[in-house]
């Protein structure tokens, strides 16, 4: 049977939780047993599929098609597997499921209610969780004292019931907030957050303590005294500058031996080589460095583009270099200036997005990247405006658009495929949206063309990438392209879908239908990103 640790938040919300949990799974990982996460969120959406950038950050695809919290992201890039849709459940989804059964008669008369029906279902969800793990790693989100939590923190606090002390343990993670005036780091806060969990019946096991400086011993026995844990169970968390500095950080602090104990499994010294290879590139690169332009929309809130900033940095990785990322706001890009924007940089991103707005912005700075012969790729929409950006400007389409911005015009040369193909029903896996339409969601496999850059990064020509879009590539439009210089790089098996596109003509111009920084991983950079960082890196030589 596995084991499950559940993580817990308290004074203040952003306290990187989900890192923190992310950092423990890969120093158990390291000790050799298989580790699993699930995120619990507190809020009613279903999923945070339709919730905005802005407010929630990215949302994290996985290849069964989930749309799910960025923290899975980091789960993934920690420990090397693929998440799904078990992987995170939110309140919405929970109580969907115990409403499906209220209607169908499922519980045969009785009132159902929050407890026990609610908190069965959330430990229903975290159970199926572990699949053959050893240890699942549990994350509540929240803070503790949110009243939308109480059903999580309810359901976790009987599972130690039923599952036993040895097999169940609870880690608090909270801020040592520094203030100056007392010169002093104060744990006060601390303190009436585990009052706050212990008052719903939670005694945490370790605390975890994050701060902007080294917690000085006294505050640590302090800290014990109060929240009555044992003195080797407050585990500080240091501000890093580098988030794979942060499972070394609690390496040292004890943490991993601690966890071990408390969970009564034997343990010995983990093995990390591979991650102080990844802090030795990040930090000590042999290569200069580079610097990426991404034309974008969420460009103020970088949460909205973790896992692409990210593969960048894992770009960095697999080069030896370190990768600086310039954030252009893409409504500031000047169709008749769009160089004052990205002078000095040594390749071109645009990322995944959605609506019109600012992408004249990008489609001038494709152009600029194309026509300059700058190192350019294109993810999902990235890809899309540069099929637009050449039909218009290369292939003589001046009314090129797609029918996500210009529904009638002329030249759909991107648009929803129910237009142009018929039956796609039965391919997509669809989901209904609020954006409208549907979605084209997960995984799915891609062929590639010989001899293409494409094929030459990935060295193999079968590869699967996960989808989030609604519009395709219009194949009416292939020829036409294809006679101006576009290659189509990489299509669905069955020939329907141009799933990447890539100029020859070009040092590196190459996009992609799918989202490649999904699959990313600081051990295994993406081959996409390899090749574009060391196309950048070559331009500037
Ligand atoms: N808005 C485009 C579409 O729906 C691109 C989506 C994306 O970039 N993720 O197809």
């Amino acid at each position: 049977m596995a084991k499950y640790v559940f993580v817990t938040g308290g004074v203040v919300s952003s306290l990187g939780k989900g890192l923190a949990a992310a950092s423990l799974g890969c120093l158990l990982q390291a000790l050799d047993y298989k580790v699993t996460i699930q995120k619990l969120d507190p809020y009613i959406n279903v999923d945070p599929g339709t919730m905005s950038p802005f407010q929630h950050g990215e949302v994290f695809v996985t290849d069964d098609g989930a749309e799910t919290d960025l923290d899975l992201g980091h789960y993934e890039r920690f420990l090397g597997h693929p998440m799904s849709r078990n992987n995170n459940y939110t309140t919405g989804r929970i109580y969907q499921n115990v409403i499906r059964r209220e209607r169908r008669g499922d519980y045969l008369g009785s009132t159902v209610q929050v407890i026990p029906h609610i908190t069965d279902a959330i430990k229903e969800a975290i159970l199926s969780a572990a699949g053959g793990a050893h240890i699942a790693i549990i994350e509540i989100g929240g803070t503790v004292g949110d009243i939308e939590s109480l059903p999580f923190l309810e359901a976790i606090r009987q599972l130690r019931i039923d599952l036993g002390r040895e097999n169940t343990l609870f880690i608090h993670l909270t801020l040592l907030p520094y203030i100056p005036t007392a010169g002093e780091l104060k744990t006060k806060p601390t303190q009436h957050s585990v009052k706050e969990l212990r008052a719903i019946g939670i005694q945490p096991d370790i605390l975890i303590c994050r701060s902007d400086r080294e917690i000085p011993d006294g505050e640590k026995k302090k800290i014990s005294l109060f929240c009555n844990v044992d003195r080797d169970a407050v585990v500080s968390c240091v501000d890093q500058d580098s988030i794979y500095k942060v499972p070394f950080a609690l390496y040292r602090e004890g943490l991993a031996r601690k966890v071990i104990n408390l969970l009564h499994l034997p343990g010995n010294e983990p093995h990390l080589g591979d991650w102080e290879e990844v802090l030795r590139r990040v930090e000590h690169p042999a290569k200069r460095r580079v610097t990426i332009g991404i034309v974008g929309k969420y460009v103020d809130l970088t949460e909205a583009y973790k896992s692409l900033s990210e593969a960048l940095t894992h770009g960095g990785i697999a080069n030896d270099c370190r990768v600086s990322l310039r954030w252009v706001d893409s409504e500031d890009v000047q169709e008749s200036d769009p160089a004052s924007h990205l002078k000095g940089v040594d390749g071109i991103l645009v990322p995944g997005g959605f609506g019109e707005r600012g992408v004249k912005g990008k489609i001038a700075a494709i152009r600029y990247a194309r026509e300059q012969g700058m190192p350019y790729f294109g993810i999902c929409l990235g890809m899309q405006m540069a099929v637009v950006e050449f039909a218009r400007n290369v292939a003589g389409l001046e009314r090129a658009n797609s029918s996500e911005f210009d529904e009638n015009g002329p030249d759909p040369v991107i648009s929803l495929m129910t237009e142009w193909v018929e039956g796609n029903q039965t391919q997509r896996r669809e989901k209904g949206s609020d954006l409208g339409g549907t979605m084209r969601l997960g995984a799915y496999p891609c062929v590639l063309q010989p001899g293409t850059k494409a094929a030459e990064a990935y060295g193999t020509l079968k590869i699967s990438e996960r989808h989030r879009h609604r519009y395709e590539f219009n194949n009416a439009y292939r020829q036409r392209l294809e006679a101006a210089g576009m290659r189509f790089s990489g299509e669905s098996p069955d020939g329907r879908l141009v799933e990447m596109i890539e100029l020859p003509d070009h040092p590196y111009f190459v996009a992609c239908q799918f989202h490649p920084e999904f699959k990313s991983q600081p051990r295994q950079p993406h081959p996409l990103f390899t090749a574009f960082i060391k196309a950048a890196l070559e331009r500037g030589a």
